[in-house]
């Protein structure tokens, strides 16, 4: 799909973005989650293919693509936490905080944190209008930097 945007990508196919996640030589194109790649901090990190990221950019995508049409300052993405989580089987799940991954937690402990993440953290909104709003709204969605 990116393919489409006659503009630079990197190789993973990703369109390079700005901070606002615009498109810098195509006017009024925006882009997000795995179709973009996109600074998450002023230290060199990017986001990754990934529901963390994905979730958070698209309601920054989503804002600064209607605040441009509306004529209102777009808000620059930014998303300092980062953690990993993954699922063992048997063996429970390992969870990791920050971009060097310092293991929090492991076993049954970090096994309730992925139950928690797939049905909560990343869980698509209820069908209701203020729910969608809320979850589409960039100041209330998750960085998981709060956390830790
Ligand atoms: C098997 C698998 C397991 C994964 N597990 C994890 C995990 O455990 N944790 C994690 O963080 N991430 C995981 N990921 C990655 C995560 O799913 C993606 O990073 C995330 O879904 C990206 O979100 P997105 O909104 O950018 O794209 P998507 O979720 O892919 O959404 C894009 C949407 O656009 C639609 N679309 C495509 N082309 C068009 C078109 N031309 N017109 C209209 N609509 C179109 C697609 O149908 C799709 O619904 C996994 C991915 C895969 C494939």
């Amino acid at each position: 799909m990116t393919q489409q945007i006659p503009a630079e990508r990197d190789n993973f196919g990703r369109l390079l973005v700005d901070r606002d996640l615009r498109v810098p030589s195509v006017d009024g194109v925006f882009a997000t989650g795995d179709a973009a790649r996109a600074a998450c901090d002023d230290i060199g990190n990017y986001a990754l293919m990934s529901c963390q990221h994905a979730t958070r950019m698209g309601a920054f995508a989503g804002n600064n693509a209607a605040a441009e049409l509306l004529g209102v300052p777009t808000k620059p993405y930014h998303q300092k936490g980062y953690v990993t989580c993954l699922d063992l089987g048997e063996a429970g799940a390992l969870f990791t905080v920050g971009w060097e991954r310092q293991v929090k937690m492991v076993g049954d402990v970090g096994k309730k944190t992925k139950q928690e993440i797939n049905t909560v953290w990343i869980y698509p909104p209820r069908a209701e209008r203020a729910a969608a709003l809320a979850s589409a709204d960039p100041e209330r969605v998750t960085d998981v930097s709060g956390f830790f």
